[in-house]
């Protein structure tokens, strides 16, 4: 019997179809990333100079910005969709509103090595990728005309990457995001009613429960979530309270590459290699909102940061863009079991 779930943090409801019950050796094997050829590739150490002067890089000591010895490395984004330069003013284009594109929009070269992804990575080298995602949101946040900072990866030709070599994206926005929006809002409902966190209660509940769990450590959850619209979503978050993932501890931040770096590896062997998206959703910057005073207070105790994990292995079609309702035809149920029991 399929089931309509709710997902509170989004107010969105899911379609879980269990009649069509697919299960991982339904989703076709994926052959990406296909032999590609790093002589081609902008993302090389050796080729610093094909991309933009970089941001931030965590490197040897003693080697140079742009040149080699780096082991995560964040430019600018060639073709980017936000700007810096761009106006940050909203105008009117006949009836309609428009803004400038102010913003930024950054490349992280996740590792020097072409074929090497997250799931492959050492837990050390997942550290220094959220090491520098941090350092990025923090810097980010330092503009006060940025009200929101995107940090996600695409893996995957269907996922929406374009360059074979591993790397993440990061935008920030002068507007925060309508998703972020609604997470933020419903949070704050639910802690006006009970006057608790949200996700605090749904990591009590889930862990109690058991049967959508993943993976776990002492600080981690991974968990598949009840209203995943997604075959094998997963959703990675402290289990402690924290509000702004840019606060991440140094140790925590070692706990939380663990927790990436196996869920990722169970993705991997469970569904063949599927192209996936991921992603940050942290609180945004306390700024001033005239038109909504009371927007930012209490947002440290009830907004809870996570990272969601979205394979890219069914497609939307008219009824889920004509209704906003997404069918799942995998329980998170079926999904967490293979993902806890695979062996690596
Ligand atoms: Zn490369
Ligand atoms: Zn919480």
């Amino acid at each position: 019997m399929s089931e309509l779930r709710y997902n509170y943090l989004w107010d969105t409801w899911s379609v879980v179809a269990p009649e069509r019950e697919r299960r991982p050796h339904d989703f076709p094997p994926h052959t990406y990333p296909s032999k590609s050829d790093p002589s081609k590739c902008p993302f090389e150490p050796g080729k610093e100079y094909l991309a933009p002067h970089e941001i931030f890089a965590l490197r040897e000591p003693g080697t140079a910005p742009d040149t080699p010895g780096w082991r995560v490395r964040v430019v600018p984004n060639k073709y980017p969709a936000f700007r810096i330069e761009n106006p940050n003013t909203r105008y009117r284009v006949g009836i309609y509103d428009a803004a400038g594109g102010f913003g930024a929009h950054e490349v992280v070269i996740d590792t020097p090595d072409h074929f090497k992804h997250p799931h492959n990575f050492t837990v050390e080298e997942m550290r220094d990728l959220l090491f520098v995602y941090r350092e990025r949101v923090r810097s980010l946040y330092g503009d006060s005309r940025i009200k929101y900072v995107l940090v996600f990866k695409n893996y995957g030709r269907e996922a929406g990457a374009s360059l074979t070599h591993s790397h993440s994206q990061i935008i920030a926005t002068p507007q925060i995001p309508k998703l972020v929006d609604t997470v933020v809002s419903q949070s704050r409902k639910f802690f006006r009613e009970k006057g608790r966190c949200y996700l605090c209660d749904e990591i009590g509940y889930e862990l109690n429960e058991t049967v959508r769990v993943v993976y776990e450590n002492e600080r981690f959850l991974v968990y598949c979530p009840f209203a995943s619209i997604v075959p094998f979503q997963m959703r990675l978050t402290p289990k402690f309270h924290q509000s702004d993932f840019s606060k991440v501890s140094d140790s925590d931040l070692y706990l939380m590459a663990d927790a990436l770096r196996m869920a990722l590896r169970k993705l991997y062997k469970t569904l063949v290699n599927p192209p996936y998206n991921f992603f940050i959703h942290t609180a945004p910057p306390v700024r001033p909102f005239p038109e909504k005073p009371d927007y930012f207070s209490g947002i440290d105790q009830f907004f809870h940061w996570y990272l969601e994990i979205v394979p890219r292995v069914t497609v939307q079609a008219g009824f889920e863009l004509g209704s906003g309702y997404i069918i799942n035809p995998t329980t998170p149920e079926t999904a967490a079991r293979f993902l806890r029991e695979v062996l690596l």
